[in-house]
């Protein structure tokens, strides 16, 4: 077996030069000489609305003033005081004892006014430029009003859709993650954070967040080690490698520690492992929170456990303000971790560059409006919308639409112009939204025509009222578009759902429409992917939208109309039922082959297997052991034929190199784009391997007729694992490899390593 170095070198960030880190340090060094300790823990204290008693105006000035406090957070003081905003910054620069100014963060999680899809609906487009440019815009956006802190990119893996924030998530898998995390750190931060429109990103939630149990929010997880080091872990260290600049904790317990408390997370895998030299922020009120957890007696024992975990900012509680200086007398905090703490929290505002660009980057409304919501901006939101859109089903070919015809817009998401938005939308305004309905009516213009009647008023609306209505339309119609799902508010933080169907009367409304024997296609906007049942054999074409944003409308007409063929992958793997959860590509074998072949054995591109077949070879006699849909899975308006897979070689040294390409083919009548995926898989390890692992993709858009060669290269490296002693290790044997178009197809090869 081949050892790798557990230990990264200790790395500056990308975006950040070898010389300005000299003087950054310097000037980290000269600060804490002369900062009183009050002042230092004051860099600490990350304060929000909530901290201060009835949001006392007079008494945040002050705190400011004294130097006691470092950033604030989700600032919305503008009904108290309209110019606080700038005003607390200038009491900071001019007032406070060492003029340091305030870091201001916020949750721009898929834009800040300019609203893009939910980021899993941005992962399913499998395209980091196109997520490096929606950060970007955010990032203008924010930084025009002074934010130059973001929570975000949410990197916790998930493999269950009941939890509410799988919305916020990149998927299920760690490569995906990581390369579209990165890309998201990328636009925030540009490759000089001293840029006054760039955001520090903040690599969320340490650890484990997205493995709660039974997907109820904030509940304990339990990861082995060596699955939190093989698939939870790695988004974050490549988050890291790319300069990212601050990490959050997580609320919740990770093998019965809660995070906000775990030496082993900060100092050991993130400190000493990892070299990290950002700042790590708790999660808001995650601090006190380990006082219900039962790891706290009370707020002086929570912020003994926090800080000497390595935690260095408190969001919104204020037990180290309270608690420090007591903690330091008896010796149980050391000036020295304090020091550490305030120079991690120094180290990224210098390097922001924060004194030079203290204030909002738009100095008057009218240079704001120049830069927020702008065309280019609106087009870049639109554009990335386009390339979300899954389309899971599309018998005979009934999408695209053809714009003579006479179409039924029924259901409760057509004109939906807050919930088009999705979750954690602080800036984002409906009354912004481009909607479906006049979209689509300036798709057709005069050429055909658009009749609406929604059946139901809201996606949970259980009143049958509107049938009527519906059935109405749908039947003076050549064919019927629903458009339904979940409303934004059942998605997000808070918000889980057990069961996971289509909510309110939607099935029933989707049952009545598919009995007049009209075409029916199906728009699903939602955060999760839905339980489908007898819908998905009722309606003849299903495109999963998620939550769009803001340009919602325009780029849906545009993809039912077919000016251009939906391009989206499913980032996760589409459950039959909720049931069945957690259902995930990359998982291991069991010892009952004749099940698992099915599974993993395709020799063709044969994508209809994966039509739910209930009880077919499988020992789950009701939804069977495959997803609805596979991880990686997306039709378009034409098809792909994969050709020809050549292995550069079929013997691989430990520190070898493999070039694995074939031959992909449009073979149908429209433009469209290909989402080419690598796989491994070890066949037999040391310890038991995934059937499959996604290793490398590449999008190619060809004409028709059209073909390309794609190439891929595999380094030895990257089929490290961890092995039962916790170390990275790249194992000799047999593996297979295919290109494939999604995680249960593909053309196989084999190749060995020595
Ligand atoms: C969430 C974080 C978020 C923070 C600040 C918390 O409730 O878990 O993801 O960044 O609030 O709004």
């Amino acid at each position: 077996a081949v050892n790798l170095p557990l230990h990264a070198a200790n790395e500056t960030a990308a975006s950040v030069s070898l010389q300005q880190q000299d003087t950054i340090e310097t000037r980290i060094q000269n600060l804490l000489a002369q900062m009183s300790t009050r002042e230092k823990i004051g860099q600490l204290a990350l304060r929000d609305w909530g901290t201060f008693q009835a949001a006392d105006m007079k008494a945040i000035k002050q705190a400011v003033r004294e130097g006691r406090v470092g950033g604030f957070l989700n600032v919305n003081f503008s009904s108290v005081d309209k110019n606080a905003f700038e005003e607390l910054q200038r009491i900071a620069v001019e007032e406070s004892p060492l003029g340091i100014p305030l870091l201001f963060g916020q949750d721009v999680i898929h834009g800040y006014e300019t609203i893009f899809p939910i980021p899993l609906g941005q992962a399913a487009s499998w395209n980091p430029d196109l997520i490096r440019q929606g950060a970007r815009v955010a990032a203008q956006e924010a930084s025009a009003d002074g934010i130059r802190w973001t929570f975000a990119p949410m990197i916790d893996i998930s493999r269950d859709p009941r939890w509410g924030r799988i919305a916020e998530t990149l998927g299920e898998d760690p490569y995906l993650t990581s390369t579209l995390g990165v890309a998201m750190v990328e636009g925030f931060q540009t490759d000089n954070l001293a840029d006054p429109t760039s955001l520090a990103a903040c690599g969320k939630h340490f650890a484990g967040y997205g493995a709660a149990e039974g997907g109820r929010d904030y509940n304990s997880a339990y990861i082995p080690e060596r699955l939190l080091r093989d698939i939870y872990l790695p988004p974050f260290k490549a988050g890291i490698d790319a300069g990212m600049q601050s990490i959050m904790s997580t609320y919740s317990t990770l093998n019965d520690v809660p995070g906000t408390g775990s030496p082993f997370l900060f100092k050991q895998i993130l400190r000493d492992e990892w070299g990290f030299d950002g700042f790590v922020v708790s999660d808001w009120n995650a601090v006190m929170e380990m006082i219900p957890h039962g790891f706290a007696r009370d707020a002086k024992h929570a912020a003994t456990l926090a800080a000497n975990a390595g935690i260095d900012m408190e969001m919104h509680t204020d037990t180290y303000d309270q608690y420090l200086p007591q903690l330091m007398d008896e010796g149980k905090f050391s000036e020295a971790q304090l020091d550490t703490a305030v120079a991690n929290i120094l180290r990224v505002k210098l390097r922001l560059d924060l004194w030079n660009h203290p204030y909002p980057r738009a100095k008057s409304e009218a240079e704001r409006e120049q830069i927020i919501r702008n065309d280019q901006f609106l087009n870049a939101a639109k554009e990335a919308a386009k390339e979300t859109f899954v389309l899971l089903k599309n018998d005979r070919q009934l999408l695209p639409l053809k714009k003579d015809q006479t179409v039924a817009v029924i259901g409760p998401l057509a004109e939906a112009a807050h919930d088009q938005l999705g979750t954690w939308i602080y800036n984002g305004d409906k009354k912004h939204s481009r909607t479906l309905l006049p979209a689509l009516r300036e798709m057709v213009g005069d050429q055909g025509k658009i009749i609406f009647a929604e059946g139901l008023t809201y996606s949970r609306d259980t009143s049958t009222d509107g049938f009527k209505a519906a059935l109405k339309a749908a039947k003076k119609a050549d064919v019927i578009l629903y458009v339904g799902g979940e409303e934004a508010i059942l998605s997000g933080e808070g918000h889980s759902r057990g069961d996971i169907r289509l909510p309110g009367a939607q099935a029933e409304l989707i049952a009545a429409l598919s009995k007049t024997d009209k075409p029916l296609a199906m728009v699903l906007l939602a955060g999760r992917p839905l339980q489908l049942d007898k819908t998905l054999q009722q309606a003849d074409a299903v495109m999963m939208a998620w939550h769009p944003g803001t340009m919602a409308g325009p780029a849906l007409a545009e993809v039912l109309y077919g000016e251009t063929s939906p391009s989206g992958r499913l980032p996760l793997s589409w459950p039959v039922g909720a049931g069945q959860i957690p259902i995930y590509y990359n998982h291991l074998a069991t010892g009952r082959p004749a099940t698992d072949d099915n599974y993993t054995r395709i020799d063709k591109i044969g994508r209809e297997v994966f039509q739910h077949q209930p009880g077919n070879s499988s020992n789950q006699l009701d939804y069977g052991h495959k997803p609805q849909f596979p991880f990686g899975y997306g039709l378009t308006y034409s098809q792909f034929e994969y050709r020809d897979l050549v292995l550069s070689n079929t013997n691989l040294d430990g520190n070898g190199q493999l070039t694995i390409s074939a031959t992909i083919a449009n073979t149908g009548k429209a433009t469209a784009t290909e989402t080419a995926q690598l796989y491994v898989r070890d066949l037999v390890g040391s310890v038991s391997r995934p059937v499959r692992e996604l290793k490398g993709f590449e999008r190619v858009t060809l004409a028709p007729g059209e073909s390309r060669r794609v190439n891929f290269t595999l380094n030895a490296d990257q089929l490290a694992f961890h092995n039962a002693q916790m170390q990275a290790v790249v194992e000799p044997g047999e593996y297979r490899v295919w290109i494939a178009p999604d995680a249960a197809s593909g053309l196989e090869g084999v190749f060995t390593l020595h």
